[in-house]
Formats: C-alpha cells, structure tokens, sequence
C-alpha cells in the first residue's frame, strides 16, 4: 500500500513537472501500476523519449524541495473554476457522484483525487525511480476519444531494484519471441490478413511438426486417441453447451449457411462429447481420453493482442477425459504427472500451481463441488505439490488446477489447465453403463497442456531466448563448405547426417566463410560443420558449437555420436 502510495504521488510529481516545463498543458489521469506509475498528458506540440530526461529532472527538483500533500474537498462548483481549463478534468468533475470533490495540492500543481498520498516528497527514494517511455493512449481507452501521450515511470523503494529489474527487463526484451520470431523466420503477421492471426512460415512450421509429432506419440502411450473436429459448428450445438448464453463475448459473430446459423468454435469440448455419444460406453470402456490439436478463435480486443502469447486464432493441444466419479482421482493424477513429465521434456521444472475453486455463478450443486474439488486437493497432496488457493477463482462449470511454468528468468507462464466439468455432462445428457447396468452421469475433464500450440512456442522462444534445443530446432547442422571444391564433400558429409534423421542445410552460396558463421550464429543454429582442404583429406569436419565457438576437428562419426540425439 505505501509503496503504491508512493507510486502515484511520483505521478503527481511528474504531472507538476510537466506542467513547469509546458505550460498550457492539459492532464488526463495518472494512476500507480505495477512497479510504477504513469500520467497522460495533451501535449501541444507532442513530446518523445529524448524529452524525460528533462522532465525526471524536474522531477528530482521538486523532491528535493519537500513539496508536501495536501488534501482539500471542495463544492463541485469550485473545482470546476480550478480546472476550467482543463477539460479532461472537467468531464471527470461532472460525472463524480456528490456535491463535494476532493482535490490535493502540491506546491502549485493541483489535481483531482481522492487520495492517498504521501504527507511530503521526503518519503520518495529520488535515486529509485524512472521516467521510461511515452506511448500514445486513447483518452479513457476510447479510440474515439483524442489520443494522450502516456509517460510511464517505475518506482521502487530502493536504487537496487530498481537496477534489477531494469537489467531483468532488458534481458526480457532480448528474448521477446516476436523480434526472435521474426528474425529466425518462424512466423509473421500481416495486416491484410488481420491482427492476431498469425502466420507460420517454413521453419516455423517445422518447429511445430516437431511438438505436435512428440505430442501424438506420447498421448498415444499414455492412452489417449486423437481425433479431428471442424472449425464451425451449429447454433444449436452452442446453444446446448451453453456457450451462447454465458461465452458468447469470446465468439464470433454467427455465419449465415442455407438459413441455418453457425458459429466459429472457441472450444472444442462439445464437439468431442459428440463423439463420445456416439456410442453406448460401458464403465469398462472408461475412462476414454479425446485429444486434439483443435484450431479455436476467440475474441480478443485489438488493443490487448501481443505476439504469440495473445491471438485470435490459435491450436490448442486439447484433451477431454470421460471416466467414472470413482475413476476421478487417479485420471487427475495420471494427469498431472504425465503433465510434468511432458515440460521436463521441453526442459521446464519450476512451476507455480493454483487450484480455482466455486465462483459465484456455477452450475451443478455445492456437494457436486465440494466433492471435485476435495478430489483435486486430495491429488495435489498426495503428489506433494505445494500450490495457492485462488478462491472463487474456477470456471462456472467446475474447479481447476492451473500450472504456471517459471522461464529461466523467473517469470511466470499460464499454459495447463485441469478443469473438472459438471455442466456439459448435464447440458449433453453424456452417461455410461454402470456395473448394475444403469445409465449413470459420466465425468468429464478437460486439459490444455501446453495450453496452445502459439503460446508455448512464444514461452518456448523467450525461455530459450531463441536458442532452442538440439531436437527442437528445425535447422540442426549448418555446413559451410570453405570453397566450390568442397561442396562435393560437404554433400557427402550431408547424406550420412540426413541418414540418422538430422536436419542439416549446405551452405554453398557464394559467400565468405566468416559471414556464414556469423549468420548461423544470429539464426541460432546448433552446430556448424565447416569443411575444407584438411577436413576433406582427413574426412573430418570443422566443428562450431552454438554458445562455444569452434570446438576443433572431429571425425564425422565420432561427432555424429556424441549428438543428443
Ligand atoms: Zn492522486
Ligand atoms: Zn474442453
């Protein structure tokens, strides 16, 4: 709290700086956010980043000079002569329910707030915060609104952290996958085609391949079957699963099919419940386990999309569970372990995990609930996983259990969910012949893994910072042949590679042998061969490891061998 006090007094601060050093300035709002703070201004003549040096100055000035803050309630009709010529504030004024408004003064700069702050600028570390940037904001978040110019600052309570966290947040910017995406040429966006709909290019595509033929095989082992549902389904469809009714914000707007209407699917679920009803499943058939790789979209507003971590179309690495109530336990145990194992692999170990439980509109009983979520903590327990209760926090159609993963950077992903479901089972009338050869209420989970295909590989890509794993990249082996003479061999070499399954590129352009390393080195390539006279005569390569440099001379097969393969 005081800390979040001490952010928006620096907003304050930042405001009376500005209004110093521009005079005729009109405010917008300027609220603390997560480890800072920011302000909107109408600027006459807009401002750039070179300008906040300036302004943090300023900013430093008034610190020093134990500016303190004063709180006055005013009748409306007064603020409105204080602010008269501000008319963003005007609009706030008008709309502030009451007669009387409170407004806080710090040496001359007024503003309308309710407070709190800080008593005098004292209590600001001036060494531990900063201006960082300006953007442009639509004034209260509407486009049809004049567009602000944002400033935001961070704030801290020490030098040091603020230190740390600009330095966490450069080696972020590094790793941020869409300039990685862009520059190993793994997917793209196009404006034509429209925002949050990505498009995945060859060596994208292949990455994927990779997941989803990993994917294929080891919920094949673990008993899953895969199976393909279409991109549309009917009105009707939604309407019975109750997506019409409580989803339909997410969705798209319906499309019109010889009078019928159809909607975009945004999930997946009901279209595997089909498939189950297709058949009469006796308790010996469970539990049956649907995956897909199912293409969903959802809305999401312009303004929110970011990379791959926030689309409008994306493929969710989808599952759904059918097994009887006393099945429950043990499916969401195989679950998660399975689950973990399958992150191992594409090398996260640290997670974060928070079980969601009854919010406040739900669907099947209180017991109903009680029941799965005993179930879910009962598992979690027995694995030993420590996890946080976020209380109301489930989906309306029953408890779940989310695993956040931790990327080398510390910072957390949301990509599995578990969720138990007491709605379509009842929605969809789905059951299951019982031992006493009654029809009796199936259960139902649902399970994204990796969540979707687009986010993980946008985790994947920030947590690797580019530099992914031997068998996840789709260029393995990069061989540069030193001259036209050497091509002959470097194909050689090429044949042996590709016979053991290894994806590997000839270099034989006509280019340098230095700027090839160098370019195989921004495309993050694992390894590169060089060959030349020497290699060629003592059939051997050159070989440049990823991160190491040249590693020396090697014969083929002793390197071949020595592959994480
Ligand atoms: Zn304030
Ligand atoms: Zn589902």
């Amino acid at each position: 709290m005081k800390q979040e006090t001490i952010r928006h007094s620096l907003a304050h601060l930042l405001a009376y700086a500005v209004s110093e050093l521009y005079p005729g300035i009109k405010f917008g709002i300027g609220p603390a956010i997560k480890n800072g703070f920011y302000y909107d201004f109408d600027f006459k003549n807009p401002i750039s980043n070179e300008d906040l040096p300036k302004i943090e100055n300023k900013m430093k000035e008034l610190i020093k000079q134990n500016i303190v803050f004063k709180k006055k309630n005013v009748s409306k009709n007064e603020a409105k002569k204080i602010f008269k010529n501000q008319p963003y504030k005007l609009e706030l004024i008008k709309e502030l329910p009451g007669k009387i408004v409170s407004i806080y003064q710090s040496g001359e700069f007024l503003d309308l707030c309710k407070g709190p702050h800080i008593k005098s600028t004292k209590e600001i570390n001036a060494e531990a915060f900063k201006l960082t940037k300006t953007a442009g904001a639509y004034w209260r978040g509407n486009e049809k609104n004049p567009m602000l110019t944002r400033i935001y600052g961070l704030a801290f309570d020490t030098k040091k952290e603020l230190e740390e966290f600009l330095k966490k947040e450069k080696e972020a910017e590094k790793r941020d996958h869409r300039i990685l995406g862009q520059k190993l040429e793994l997917f793209m966006f196009d404006e034509e085609i429209g925002a949050g709909l990505p498009l995945w290019m060859p060596k994208g595509e292949i990455l994927r391949h990779i997941i989803e033929e990993y994917l294929y095989e080891e919920l094949k082992k673990a008993g899953y079957q895969w199976v393909r549902t279409p991109h549309l389904g009917n009105l009707n469809l939604w309407k019975t699963s109750g997506h019409w009714e409580l989803y339909r914000e997410n969705m798209y707007s319906p499309i019109e099919i010889e009078n019928e209407k159809y909607l975009i699917k945004p999930m997946n679920c009901p279209f595997h419940v089909k498939i189950y009803q297709s058949k009469i499943i006796s308790y010996k058939n469970l539990p049956i386990k649907y995956a897909e790789l199912g293409t969903v979209y959802r809305y999401e507003k312009s303004g929110v999309l970011h990379g791959l971590t926030r689309v409008r179309g994306f493929t969710q690495d989808d599952a759904h569970i059918f097994c009887t109530p006393e099945q429950l336990t043990e499916e969401v145990e195989e679950l998660l372990c399975h689950g973990f194992k399958i992150f191992e692999t594409f090398g996260f170990k640290e997670f974060n995990i928070y079980l969601s439980t009854r919010p406040e509109k739900y669907a099947g009983t209180i017991k109903g609930w009680e029941k799965a979520t005993n179930v879910l903590k009962y598992v979690l327990k027995k694995l030993k996983i420590k996890y946080q209760v976020d209380a109301g926090g489930g989906v309306f159609y029953g408890p779940k259990i989310d695993i956040k993963i931790k990327d080398s950077l510390g910072r957390e992903w949301q990509c599995t969910t578990i969720q138990v479901d007491f709605n379509l089972p009842k929605r969809f009338n789905i059951t299951f012949i019982n031992n006493k050869g009654k029809k009796e209420k199936v259960y139902m989970i649902h399970r994204a893994l990796l969540g979707s295909m687009e986010r993980f590989i946008g985790v994947l890509l920030e947590h690797y910072a580019g530099a992914l794993p031997f068998w996840l990249s789709s260029e393995q082996i990069w061989l540069i042949p030193v001259g036209s003479q050497h091509i002959e061999y470097a194909r050689e070499v090429s044949e042996k590679i590709q016979g053991l399954q290894i994806r590997d590129v000839i270099k034989d352009e006509n280019e340098t042998v230095s700027k090839k390393i160098r370019e195989g080195e921004i495309k993050k390539i694992p390894y590169l061969l060089v060959v030349g006279d020497k290699e060629m005569k003592n059939k051997t390569v050159r070989v440049r490891e990823r991160g190491k440099g040249d590693i020396g001379e090697m014969e083929l097969e002793k390197f071949l061998k020595g592959l994480e393969i």
